[in-house]
């Protein structure tokens, strides 16, 4: 008789991240993939159920939901949206939904997605530089995630901490990428200065925790972060022009005018590229490209990913 597999689970397997861990762990095959889903029927979820995956209906917003899809699983890949929420006090119910499940369930070992709380490094009353928003938060999307961490601690879930990076997938489906100027010039408008941003391939930070999986329990309680490439704005932009053919002019703008965009969210992006100018060391550091290519060998360049990608990019007129 075939020897029964362990059960991964995989939250988000319809999304970018959670479906380059559950393609990942399909093309290993030595895990039983358990895809969740709000909407079993829709297309991604039947893509990965004829590549092999098990899907099972649970919302994030419903803990019972998470312990029935959660139950016989071993391992998991967790990751909240907040993008579809605008909320950090959702974000952390989902979170703490997670870990609550993850206990009840007795998940061996959970990679849960976060950011740092960057409200451990800025101070609240510094409303200079980051006007605090929401009330008690500096970048919303950031703290929320970071200040999660403490639901799986709390509860002893074994958990590998994974700080993700900005996707260079944002340059084609966030507004991110080049905009053509006046003069008829593309431009990359990014408030980094001359700091350098760590950006990785959406779908490799799925692959990075795929690989801290395997690696078993080795780096349960340890906080890893991924990386494909750290660059300047200069080198973003000066690799997006030769993949496209045709000039790329970094334009810097601060954070000040990116909030200023006023579009949603601007102000939370704003701060978190003020976090991501003032703390690059530290950021840099606990992303660490090496390692990430340790845990998933393939992971992408940023010339690798544009040689798939730069033709997606849709090219907008500046406003
Ligand atoms: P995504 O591609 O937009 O997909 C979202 C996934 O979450 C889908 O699979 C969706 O499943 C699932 N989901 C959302 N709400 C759910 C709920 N209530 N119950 C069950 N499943 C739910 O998302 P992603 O890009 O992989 O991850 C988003 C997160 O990445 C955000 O929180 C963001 O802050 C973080 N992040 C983004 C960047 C960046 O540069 N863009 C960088 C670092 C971190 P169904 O719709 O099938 O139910």
């Amino acid at each position: 008789m075939a020897e029964q597999r362990e059960v991964l689970v995989v939250v988000g397997a319809t999304g970018a991240q959670g479906g380059g861990i559950a393609r990942a762990a399909l093309a290993d095959g030595r895990y039983q993939v358990r895809a969740v889903t709000r909407k079993p029927k829709s297309d991604k979820a039947q893509a990965l159920r004829a590549a092999g995956a098990e899907i099972v209906a649970a919302d994030l917003d419903d803990v019972e939901s998470l312990v029935k899809a959660f139950s016989g699983a071993q391992r998991a890949f967790f990751v909240t949206n907040y993008w579809e929420l605008y909320s950090p006090e959702r974000e952390l119910q989902q979170a703490q939904n997670l870990a609550e499940a993850a206990r009840r369930a007795g998940l061996q070992h959970v990679v849960w997605s976060t950011l740092e709380d960057t409200r451990t490094q800025v101070p609240l009353d510094d409303e200079a530089r980051y006007p605090t928003l929401m009330g008690k938060y500096k970048v919303p999307h950031f703290d929320a995630k970071g200040e999660a961490d403490q639901f799986f601690i709390e509860r002893d879930v074994p958990t590998t901490f994974l700080r993700a990076s900005f996707y260079f997938d944002n340059f084609v489906y966030f507004g991110s990428g080049p905009k053509r100027g006046a003069d008829g010039v593309l431009e990359l408008i990014l408030p980094m200065g001359d700091k350098v941003m760590p950006g990785v391939a959406a779908e490799d930070i799925g692959g990075v925790a795929y690989g801290i999986l395997r690696r078993g329990p080795e780096l349960i309680g340890q906080t890893v972060g991924v990386a494909g490439e750290h660059l300047t704005g200069k080198q973003y932009a000066e690799k997006m022009g030769k993949a496209l053919g045709e000039e790329v002019r970094y334009a810097p703008v601060t954070p000040a005018q990116f909030r200023a965009f006023g579009f949603p969210g601007a102000d939370d992006l704003g701060n978190m590229f003020q976090y991501y100018q003032d703390f690059e060391r530290e950021l840099s550091e606990v992303r660490s490209v090496e390692r990430s290519r340790q845990l998933y060998p393939q992971l992408q360049s940023f010339d690798q990913w544009l040689e798939k990608y730069a033709s997606q990019m849709p090219i907008e007129q500046a406003v």
